[in-house]
This record gives C-alpha cells, sequence and structure tokens, in this order.
C-alpha cells in the first residue's frame, strides 16, 4: 500500500469531507480537523509528501503565497493582531500527520497559547563552527526547480495554433 492510501489528510482531500476555505489545482486550505485554537487553518498540497524536503521548489513557492494570502484573510476575519505560521517538520518536530502541511494560528493579545522560548547562551568557538559548516552546506542553493509543462496543456496551444492556421488559411482561400 503506499503511503497515499494510508493517508487521514489524502482521504479528507479526496473525499472533500473537510471544511475547505480555499483550494486550486495544487493546493488546498482548510480548517484544521484537530484545531490548536479557533480558527487554526491548514494548508497542504493536493499531492502526497510527508516532510518538506520531499517538496519541489515550485510548490513550495506556490503553497507560500497561498499561505501568506489566507494569512493575511486570517487578520481581517479574525481581527488577529498577529498569525503565527508553522510547519512542524518530522516526528521530532512535533509532525503528528504524514501529509505535510503548513499551520496558520490567528493571534490575539492574551489569547494564552504559548509560543515563547528563552535564548540560550553559545560560545563564540561554537556559533562560528556551526556558521561555517552551515554556510558551506548553502553555498550550493540557487538552482531551483522548476515545474514541468504539462503534455495536455502543450496539446491544448497545438490544438489551438492549428485552429488559427485553419482560420487563416480558410481566409487566405476566400481571396480570388
Ligand atoms: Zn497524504
Amino acid at each position: 500500500m503506499s503511503q497515499e492510501n494510508n493517508c487521514e489528510f489524502c482521504d479528507i482531500i479526496k473525499s472533500k469531507k473537510g471544511k475547505v476555505i480555499f483550494e486550486d489545482e495544487k493546493s488546498v486550505a482548510m480548517l484544521s480537523p484537530r484545531p490548536f485554537c479557533h480558527g487554526h487553518i491548514i494548508v497542504m498540497p493536493k499531492q502526497h509528501f510527508t516532510i518538506i524536503e520531499q517538496v519541489p521548489d515550485y510548490l513550495m513557492a506556490h503553497l507560500s503565497k497561498i499561505v501568506n494570502k489566507i494569512s493575511i484573510a486570517v487578520f481581517e476575519v479574525f481581527q488577529a493582531t498577529g498569525t503565527n505560521i508553522l510547519i512542524n517538520n518530522g516526528i521530532n518536530a512535533g509532525q503528528k500527520t504524514n501529509h505535510f502541511m503548513v499551520n496558520i494560528l490567528p493571534r490575539k493579545e492574551n489569547d494564552g497559547l504559548d509560543f515563547q522560548w528563552n535564548s540560550k547562551q553559545f560560545n563564540e568557538e561554537q556559533m562560528s563552527t556551526i556558521e561555517i559548516k552551515l554556510k558551506e552546506e548553502c553555498s550550493g542553493i540557487g538552482d531551483f526547480e522548476k515545474e514541468n509543462r504539462k503534455p495536455i496543456n502543450a496539446d491544448k496551444e497545438i490544438q489551438k495554433i492549428d485552429k488559427e492556421e485553419n482560420y487563416l488559411v480558410k481566409q487566405l482561400n476566400r481571396i480570388p
């Protein structure tokens, strides 16, 4: 059985049982079935991915735009004064589902949700070592994956051109 067949959220997406607030060809946003607070929204790719590393760059870029727009809507609808935009990436990061998702949580002053953390101190050597390692690892960033055009669209384009050409040919034939 594929991961997709075992996925609660693929089921919700396909069965259209979720409280969907927005969807397009690639993504869907709905109220979380297990909300952390009132108005907790989850934004997911329609295709099954478990962790962020698996999500293609072009899809991640698309999802980021959707998340931003929904966050703006949350400010309006809930008169929120903030949003937390959160990805629990991996079991040790608190991921409870096997479908990749971005959480949007509306926030207000004194809403009782605790996302505060106390910063820790590291010495200069510890900081520089990790800085150098990360810089090296990140040096290759920039060659982003682009979406391939679907063959079906290409066919439609060709048909469109064919029609236009036929029209032109007909027009030409009318000329005596
Ligand atoms: Zn899934």
